[in-house]
């Protein structure tokens, strides 16, 4: 049986709308994503793997940077022409929300926009545009609603997402999330315990908790702070595992180290986006915490009796970011001994108070600095990777290498690791297993399974 598929079609074979989805940038819009489809199949359609098959091809888009943003118009243009044959296009998420009815002017072949706050009209919306007419769904940052649905259709089968929090509320100066995603609202803590248990019945071992800020949380209810939501669905049995993505610096309490201490399914990471370790630009970016408090923060996260594994997110090259404003963030990798990084390169956002600022930083020389960060901690991991040579993890499994004969497993940290197994281990996808680190990379841990 294929769990991920919990969902029923209301109308027969030939007579079902096929549909092509493509999604971009983060988890968020991935789950989002889900969702989406497991109401698309609800209202009668049926999916299909290409934009040939499907009479309603949509776009899942994001536009935190520009070239995010850029991808969408162009798959658009590249399909105009299939107009003709009577196939419908839709534009859903940050750019839709983003660009409202503009996008009908920029590609006149688009039948609805619909922003994320906005998903749970979609059946109406779906209605409307199959009688020929024009659909918007933009009502984001007015709404109070989360988009709570039964019909998911998950496409993991072991590792399954809740949304507990949408929106955001915090407007650092550079990003758009505010206004495409509407305001933060939370939903009940029951209600995610209830779907946690679902997920655990279905046989789902793996949760992963998101929000824009997931530490942010807030029970409408009451019942709940965020660390004691974490650990009641860490203590659902079943669970083996819970991830929590993103967490904001603002609101990263001690509790929820607390939290990490008291339940051993919480995974030993904790991805904690500084953006710049200098305060002036920390103070430009409106992020209403200092380095100082920051590394506050880290040193909770380091004192937990598990160690954990900490990645962040970094921007270089935001408007009047100097030499010395960078190599207080090349400082702080050091100091922190990240895990791993992502690191963007600034991008000029419509609507964000940045776009005004002056001192722009050159495009090649962000591309300078984004190389300088990535090199310093590109050391960092080759150094942090080899603390684990000689030790034993416990991996998920997620597939097989077939070429190089390995299984990819993933450990709590968060980190792959690939490794060999003999036939009589039976190892199998979405199973667990004890692994032997014999050797590592800046990426990933090369390792032996061990008998339990
Ligand atoms: N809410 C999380 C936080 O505040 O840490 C981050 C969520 S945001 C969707 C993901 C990442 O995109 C941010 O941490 C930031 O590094 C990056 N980002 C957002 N806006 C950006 C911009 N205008 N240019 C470059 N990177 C950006
Ligand atoms: Fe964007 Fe800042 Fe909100 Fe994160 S906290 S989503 S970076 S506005």
């Amino acid at each position: 049986m294929r769990r991920s598929a919990r969902y029923t079609s209301v109308m027969p074979g030939d007579a079902q709308k096929a549909f092509y989805l493509e999604t971009f940038g983060c988890q968020m819009n991935a789950h989002d994503s889900e969702k989406v489809v497991g109401t698309l199949v609800q209202q009668g359609y049926r999916r299909v793997e290409t934009v040939e098959q499907a009479d309603l091809i949509l776009y899942n888009t994001c536009s935190i940077r520009d070239k995010a943003e850029q991808k969408v118009f162009h798959r658009l243009a590249d399909y105009k022409k299939l107009q003709k044959q009577g196939k419908k296009f839709a534009v859903l998420g940050c750019v839709a929300q983003q660009e409202g009815e503009k996008i009908f002017e920029k590609a006149p072949h688009v039948s609805l926009v619909c922003g994320s706050a906005s998903y749970r009209n979609l059946p109406q919306l779906l209605v409307q545009i199959e009688a020929g007419k024009r659909a918007t769904g933009l009502d984001d940052r007015q709404t109070d609603e989360c988009f709570e649905t039964e019909f998911t259709a998950r496409t993991n089968p072991h590792r399954a997402y809740i949304t507990i929090i949408e929106g955001c509320d915090k407007f650092c100066a550079y990003c758009v999330v505010p206004y495409t995603r509407g305001k933060e609202r939370s939903r009940t803590s029951e209600s995610v315990l209830a779907e946690a248990r679902q997920l655990a019945d279905l046989g789902y071992t793996e949760i992963q908790l998101l929000g824009q800020n997931v530490n942010s949380y807030r029970d409408p209810e009451g019942k709940r702070s965020f660390a004691e939501l974490l650990a009641a669905v860490g203590q659902v049995p079943g669970i083996h595992r819970v991830r929590f993505t993103t967490s904001h610096p603002r609101d990263f309490t001690r509790d929820i180290v607390d939290a990490m201490d008291a339940v051993p399914t919480l995974c030993d990471h904790v991805h904690l986006p500084v953006q710049s370790g200098s305060n002036r630009v920390l103070q430009a970016m409106q992020r209403l915490y200092t380095r100082e408090q920051y590394l506050e923060r880290i040193s909770w996260i380091k004192s937990a009796r598990r160690q954990m594994v900490i990645t962040s997110d970094v921007i270089v090259g935001f408007p009047g970011e100097t030499e010395g404003d960078l190599e207080q963030s090349l400082s702080l990798l050091d100091e922190v001994g990240f895990d791993g990084i992502f690191a963007f390169k600034y991008s000029p956002r419509p609507n964000t108070p940045a776009i005004s600022l002056e001192d722009a930083v050159p495009d090649e020389e962000k591309v300078r600095r984004l190389e300088l960060l990535n090199q310093r901690q590109r050391e960092i991991q080759i150094v942090q990777n080899k603390r684990y040579i000689g030790t034993t993890l416990e991996v998920m499994v997620e597939g097989k290498n077939e070429a190089r004969n390995q299984h990819i497993g993933r450990t709590s940290q968060n980190k792959t690791l690939n490794f060999s197994a003999p036939e009589s281990a039976g190892i199998k996808v979405g199973g667990y297993a004890n692994v032997r680190v014999t050797s590592s990379f800046p990426n990933s841990l090369i390792g032996e399974w061990v008998v339990e």
